[in-house]
């Protein structure tokens, strides 16, 4: 087993709950997956190893509540990416109201401002800040051209 599947095994079990097959099988759809995905399309890439989809979203809410994931409400649709282990920690979101695509914000020089932000706004508020929801909305690239036409 991967390393980090084994933390997260310690993880899960450590909260009182078993580490199986199934969530194994959800957990590596979640590293597999660079964009954030629902539940519904989690559950379409694993329904043929018999996991349904109460499966899926009850392994979901779990994976939110222990932290290792992320859930993104967007219109009232949860989205998931991963939060231990991300390639991409912190960062922030961009929506198009238009097409609907949510994007990752992934620029080095982005993040460093925006971890600097957090830790400027916890020293001065004296808050403890565990997560950071930024979401930008507007027209994509793609969707601003056509508007162009
Ligand atoms: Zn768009
Ligand atoms: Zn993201």
């Amino acid at each position: 087993m991967k390393k980090e599947f084994l933390s997260i095994k310690k993880l899960i079990e450590k909260n009182g709950y078993k580490f199986t097959i199934q969530k194994r099988i959800i957990l590596e759809e979640l590293f597999n997956a660079d964009i954030h995905l629902t539940a519904k399309e989690i559950y379409s890439k694993v329904k043929n190893n018999n996991i349904g989809l109460a499966t899926v979203y009850r392994t979901m809410n779990l994976f939110t509540t222990i932290g290792i994931i992320k859930e993104i409400h967007v219109d009232g649709i949860s989205y998931y990416e991963l939060k231990m282990y991300s390639k991409k920690p912190l960062h922030i979101h961009f929506k198009c109201y238009k097409c609907n695509s949510i994007i990752d914000v992934d620029n080095s020089s982005v993040e460093i401002k925006y971890l600097k932000l957090n830790r400027e706004i916890g020293e001065n508020e004296k808050l403890q800040i565990h997560d950071a929801n930024i979401m930008l909305i507007g027209l994509c690239d793609k969707c601003s051209e056509d508007k162009k036409l």
